[in-house]
C-alpha cells in the first residue's frame, strides 16, 4: 500500500493487506474466467507487475489484474522477496504454529491469491528485509533483498523479463510508494531491468532482448482517492477509517498530478477483496481495509491509478488503459 504519511500510518497501511484460504472455491472460478478469456479482446497481450512481498499484488493494481485476465491477457506477477519477515497482522493468525512455519505459510496464501485472481506468478528468490523499527533504525539484516547490488538483483528480473516478453511492466514510484527497503529496492531493481531486458550488451547470459512498451508507477492510494472516499463516508453518517490519515498527510498536488492512467475497474473490486483476504496473516478482516462499503468505493473512486513513465506507443495522456497503443504480437504466441 501506498502513500506518504508518518512511518506509523504508513506501515498500518502496509498491513492492510490480505484473509483466509479459499482455494478450491476460487481455482474453480479463475478457472472459468481464464477459459472464457481465451481468445478474448486483449489476447496476446502481456503485463507484468513487479512487487516487493506476497500480498502487495492484491493490494495494489488488483482489480485491473483481475479485469485484464478476464478479457484474456496474460497477467505475470514477480514477487522479489518471500515475506519471510513479515510479522502477522491479523490477530486470528497470530499462532506459535502459523509463526514457526512464516514461509511456507505465505506461500501457500499466495497460491491462493494466484488462483483467484488468475495470474502466473514468479518468485524472484530473495530474502525480505523486515521493517527496520526503531529510532534510530536498526542496520538491515545480513542477506536480505534490500542489501542486495540493484545490478545483481536486476539480472534475475531481466532473465524472467526476457523470457515473458511483456508489454507493459509496472513497479513503485522511486519512494516505494511507501518507504518499506524492499518497496524502494523493487522500484531501483525494476527501472534497472526494464531499461537492460532490451539491451543485447546488458546481462547477455540472460537470454534474448525484449524491449517492453510501457512502464508504470502504482498510484493508486493517493491522498485525492482517500479524502473523496473520507469525505463520502461522512456524508453518509458513516465512520471514516481515514480521519487520523488524512490529517496528517499533507496536500502534495504536484505528486498526485503525475497520474496519467486511470482503468476503470470497478466491477473486480470484489476479487481484489478475495485476493487480498487469502493472505490472511497479512490482514485483519475486521480492520480499516474493509470498512468502507464496496458500492461506496465502486461508486466514489472506480478507477485504479497509474503513472505512465516510460512509453514507446506514442499513445495520447491521459489514458484509461495500461495497454493503450500496444499492438499485440503476430501471431501471438505466448511465451512462459
Ligand atoms: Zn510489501
Amino acid at each position: 500500500m501506498h502513500e506518504d504519511a508518518s512511518p506509523e500510518a504508513q506501515r498500518e497501511t502496509h498491513r492492510a493487506h490480505g484473509e483466509h484460504h479459499e482455494g478450491a472455491h476460487t481455482d474453480t472460478a479463475a478457472t472459468a474466467r481464464r477459459a472464457a478469456a481465451h481468445g478474448g479482446p486483449r489476447s496476446g497481450l502481456r503485463l507484468m507487475h513487479v512487487h516487493a512481498h506476497p500480498d502487495d499484488e492484491s493490494s495494489k493494481g488488483a482489480a485491473s489484474t483481475a479485469m485484464y485476465v478476464d478479457q484474456g491477457a496474460e497477467v505475470h506477477v514477480v514477487t522479489c522477496t518471500g515475506g519471510e519477515r513479515g510479522s502477522i497482522l491479523n490477530p486470528r493468525m497470530d499462532r506459535p504454529d502459523v509463526l514457526e512455519n512464516m514461509t511456507e505459510v505465505r506461500r501457500a496464501e499466495m497460491d491462493a491469491a494466484r488462483e483467484i485472481l488468475g495470474i502466473t506468478q514468479h518468485w524472484l528468490g530473495f530474502v525480505d528485509s523486515g521493517w527496520p523499527d526503531g529510532d534510530p533504525k536498526p542496520p538491515l539484516p545480513e542477506g536480505c533483498f534490500g542489501l542486495v547490488p540493484v545490478e545483481e538483483a536486476a539480472e534475475a528480473l531481466v532473465r524472467l523479463i526476457r523470457q515473458v516478453r511483456p508489454h507493459v511492466v509496472t513497479t513503485y514510484d522511486e519512494r516505494g510508494g511507501y518507504p518499506h527497503p524492499d518497496h524502494v529496492m523493487c522500484h531501483r531493481v525494476s527501472v534497472a531491468a526494464f531499461e537492460a531486458a532490451g539491451d543485447p550488451d546488458a546481462y547477455p547470459e540472460a537470454g534474448q532482448p525484449w524491449t517492453p512498451s510501457k512502464l508504470y508507477y502504482h498510484h493508486s492510494f493517493n491522498r485525492p482517492r482517500m479524502t473523496a472516499i473520507h469525505e463520502a463516508m461522512l456524508e453518509r453518517g458513516l465512520e471514516s477509517p481515514w480521519a487520523e490519515r488524512l490529517a496528517s498527510w499533507e496536500p502534495e498536488p504536484e505528486w498526485d498530478a503525475r497520474i496519467t492512467t486511470r482503468v476503470p475497474c470497478a466491477d473486480y473490486f470484489e476479487v481484489r477483496d478475495r485476493a487480498l483476504l487469502a493472505h490472511a496473516t497479512q490482514i485483519d478482516p475486521d480492520g480499516h481495509w474493509f470498512a468502507v462499503p464496496m458500492e461506496l468505493s465502486q461508486s466514489v473512486w472506480p478507477t485504479e491509478d497509474f503513472e505512465r513513465v516510460v512509453d514507446r506507443t506514442g499513445a495520447p495522456l491521459p489514458e484509461d488503459d495500461l495497454f493503450a497503443g500496444v499492438t499485440p504480437d503476430p501471431g501471438a504466441a505466448s511465451a512462459q
